[in-house]
C-alpha cells in the first residue's frame, strides 16, 4: 500500500477470485466455469470484419445484445441494462440505491457484497442463514432495508420460491429487492416474470455459468424502466463502452442459440444429481443443489483437507476459511467425466 492511498480504504479487503494456477493443468472446478465451449452459432461470428471494427468504439448502448436479452425474457429493451460481467451491475445497484439506507444480505452468499459495500462506504446487515443454512424470508420482513439475495444462494446451492420474492418485493415497497441469479439456468425458477408487477425488483444475470462465457464478461439486470434509468445513468457515468465489442455479439447470439444452452444446462443438472449421489455414498453430506456445483462436508477430513488432497491429484476444488462453511468444500460441475475422476480420488482418498 502506498502513503498516497485514501485513508478509507486502508481497510478494504478486495474479493479473492477463485485461484486460476498456472504450474500445471488440473481438472479446474473452483470458479463455478462451464466445462462446455461457448456456442458455435456465437463463436462463428467473430470474423476478420469484428476485428477490424475494433478501430472503432463499441455501441455503447448494446443494442443487439440489449434486444437479444429482451426477445429472450420477453420484455421491453428499456427493462435491460447490460455490463461487464454481473460483477459490475452488482456494483452500480450497491452504488445507486446503498447510500442513506442498510443493504441487508445473508451471512453465507456471494462475497462481493460485503466488498462493494466497504468499497462504496455502505451501511449493511448481516442476516444469519438458517441452521440448515436457508435463507428465512421472515428474518427480512421490515426492516426498511434493501435486500439482496442470489438465488440459488452460493455457495450453498439453495433456492427461495418465487413466492417469497414477491412477499419480500411487497413487504419493501419503498427499498430495492435484488435477486442475484447467477444460476438460475441449473434447475432455479426466474424472477424475471415479476418486474411488470413489482417495479422495486432488480433481476440480475450473467453469461458466466449457463451461458459458457465467463471469459467475456457479460452481465445484465432486468428491471422496471425508471431503475433501469438510474442504472443507465450509474453506468453513463462511469464507463458507457462497459460491454466490449466482441462480448456484444458472442453474447447476443448466444442467447439466440437455445438449443445448445439447454444442451449444456441439461447436461450440468443430470451430472450434479449423479455426482451428488455418489459423493453420499461415500459418506458426504451433500446440500441439494439448484446450482452448477454441490457444498458437501465429510465427518473424516476437514474442508482444508478435501482441499489439499485433491489439489495434490490435480483436481481444483473451493474451500472457504470462514465461520460456519469451514468444513464444506464447493465443487464445480465439469464433464461427466471430469466428476468420474473426483469420485475415484475421494475414494482413495477417504481410504
Ligand atoms: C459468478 C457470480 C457472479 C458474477 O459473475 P460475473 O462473471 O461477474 O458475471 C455474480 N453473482 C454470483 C452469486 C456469482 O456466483
Amino acid at each position: 500500500m502506498s502513503q498516497f492511498l485514501s485513508d478509507k480504504f486502508n481497510e478494504l479487503c478486495a474479493y479473492v477470485p477463485g485461484e486460476q494456477p498456472q504450474d500445471k493443468s488440473y481438472i479446474k472446478l473452483n470458479t463455478n466455469e462451464s466445462p462446455f465451449a461457448p456456442s458455435s452459432k456465437a463463436l462463428a461470428q467473430i470474423n476478420n470484419n469484428t476485428m477490424e471494427s475494433l478501430r472503432l468504439y463499441n455501441d455503447p448502448t448494446s443494442k443487439v445484445l440489449t434486444n437479444a436479452i429482451a426477445d429472450y425474457y420477453n420484455v421491453s429493451p428499456r427493462n435491460v441494462v447490460t455490463t461487464n460481467g454481473s460483477d459490475e451491475i452488482l456494483a452500480f445497484s450497491f452504488l445507486a440505491y446503498g447510500t442513506g439506507k442498510k443493504t441487508a444480505f445473508a451471512d453465507i452468499t456471494y462475497g462481493f457484497y460485503s466488498v462493494f459495500s466497504k468499497l462504496y462506504s455502505l451501511e449493511t446487515r448481516v442476516v444469519p442463514l438458517t441452521d440448515e443454512f436457508e435463507i428465512d424470508i421472515n428474518d427480512y420482513m421490515n426492516l426498511n432495508e434493501n435486500v439482496v439475495i442470489a438465488n440459488p444462494n452460493a455457495p450453498t446451492g439453495k433456492t427461495i420460491s418465487l413466492d417469497e420474492i414477491e412477499k419480500l418485493c411487497i413487504f419493501h415497497k419503498n427499498d430495492i429487492v435484488l435477486i442475484d441469479e447467477a444460476y438460475v439456468d441449473f434447475g432455479g425458477e426466474s424472477a424475471v416474470p415479476l418486474i411488470k408487477k413489482h417495479k422495486n425488483l432488480i433481476v440480475v444475470q450473467t453469461f458466466s455459468k449457463s451461458r459458457n462465457l465467463a471469459g467475456a464478461r457479460i452481465g445484465f439486470a432486468v428491471a422496471d424502466e425508471q431503475i433501469i434509468e438510474d442504472l443507465q445513468r450509474i453506468r453513463n457515468s462511469f464507463n458507457p463502452y462497459n460491454v466490449n465489442k466482441l462480448s456484444q455479439v458472442l453474447g447476443a447470439y448466444s442467447i439466440k442459440d437455445k438449443e445448445y444452452f439447454l444442451q449444456c444446462t441439461n447436461q450440468i443438472i443430470k451430472t450434479r444429481n449423479e455426482f451428488s449421489q455418489n459423493l453420499k455414498n461415500l459418506n458426504f453430506d451433500v446440500l441439494p443443489s439448484k446450482a452448477n456445483f454441490v457444498f458437501a462436508k465429510h465427518q473424516k477430513l476437514s474442508g482444508e483437507q478435501i482441499y489439499l488432497k485433491l489439489k495434490e491429484n490435480g483436481i481444483l476444488v473451493r474451500h472457504f476459511n470462514k465461520p460456519r462453511i469451514n468444513d464444506f468444500v464447493r465443487i464445480t460441475m465439469g464433464t461427466s467425466d471430469e466428476m468420474d475422476v473426483v469420485i475415484n480420488k475421494l475414494q482413495k482418498i477417504l481410504e
